[in-house]
């Protein structure tokens, strides 16, 4: 199965200038998630809880499910927690510890083309 692939999108980036907790959604573009170039502002721990949960909410596509629901089965994809936390002006932003980064990275970066898109924004 090809990855799921990560993008910037100009909506979530208004979303995200309207309140700092918005970073990513899914359901814009088939197999994607979008983001805005902030969330990669944020420490590592944000980052890949952020699109850990964004998988959950993949993994229930078309079926109703909660914000809640989509942090348990992300986490279930990596076996770890996510948890939520406020970062500067960001309130309840899905989070996971330093001890679960490396299961939660290693889960994003199987799953997803996220660090394609790290590296082209290195290269610019
Ligand atoms: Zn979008
Ligand atoms: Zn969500």
């Amino acid at each position: 199965m090809s990855k799921i692939r990560v993008r910037y999108c100009k909506e979530v980036t208004a979303d995200h200038a309207r309140n700092p907790r918005n970073l990513a959604h899914v359901g814009h573009y088939r197999r994607a998630v979008c983001v805005t170039p902030a969330l990669f502002d944020f420490p590592p721990n944000f980052v890949y809880g952020v699109l850990l949960h964004e998988l959950g909410h993949i993994v229930k596509a078309g079926k109703p499910h909660s914000e809640r629901d989509a942090d348990q089965l992300g986490g279930a994809l990596a076996r770890v927690r996510i948890t939520r936390r406020a970062w500067h002006g960001a309130r309840w932003v899905e989070y996971v510890s330093n001890a679960d980064l490396p299961a939660a990275r290693r889960t994003v970066n199987r799953f997803t083309d996220v660090q394609q898109l790290l590296s082209r924004a290195r290269k610019r």
